[in-house]
């Protein structure tokens, strides 16, 4: 196997995802995506990838935003016509609970996130392949 090819080896997004949802590194799938709640490991212990290169940036949270909202607001309705609970218990009760959903979600779909750039091979991730060798010789 050269090293040509195993840069243009396909990499599967689900399976990537998946364990960067599950806080594995992407490429061998050992838990050694995170250092810390949502500090991303600068290599993976396992495999030497370099994860140092990921730019997750806003994704993470415009995505958990998305997911939390449409969980919570639905519950806020149910409960509302249901049991018509005032106001302040409301406001407690579904202010907590997106808290807590949003803390749990937030490093799954970070690890989905840098799972995703590793298999689209994008910033940090991308081959150093002999096509991009050219494209820096030609500049
Ligand atoms: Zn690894």
């Amino acid at each position: 196997m050269t090293i040509d090819h195993i840069l243009r080896e396909e990499r599967s997004r689900r399976t990537a995802m998946w364990r960067g949802l599950r806080g594995q590194c992407p490429q061998c799938g050992t838990k050694t995506l995170f250092r810390k709640y949502l500090k991303i490991s600068d290599t993976c212990n396992a495999c030497g990838l370099a994860l140092s290169g990921h730019q997750a940036d806003d994704a993470p949270p415009y995505f958990t935003i998305f997911i939390v909202g449409h969980v919570i607001v639905p519950v806020a309705l149910i409960v509302e016509r249901s049991y018509t609970p005032p106001l302040y218990v409301h406001a407690i009760m579904f202010c907590l609970l997106a808290i807590i959903v949003s803390l749990i979600s937030l490093p799954l779909v970070k690890g989905a996130v840098v799972g995703l750039q590793w298999a689209l091979r994008m910033h940090g991730f991308a081959s150093d392949g002999p096509e991009n060798e050219k494209v820096e010789d030609n500049e």
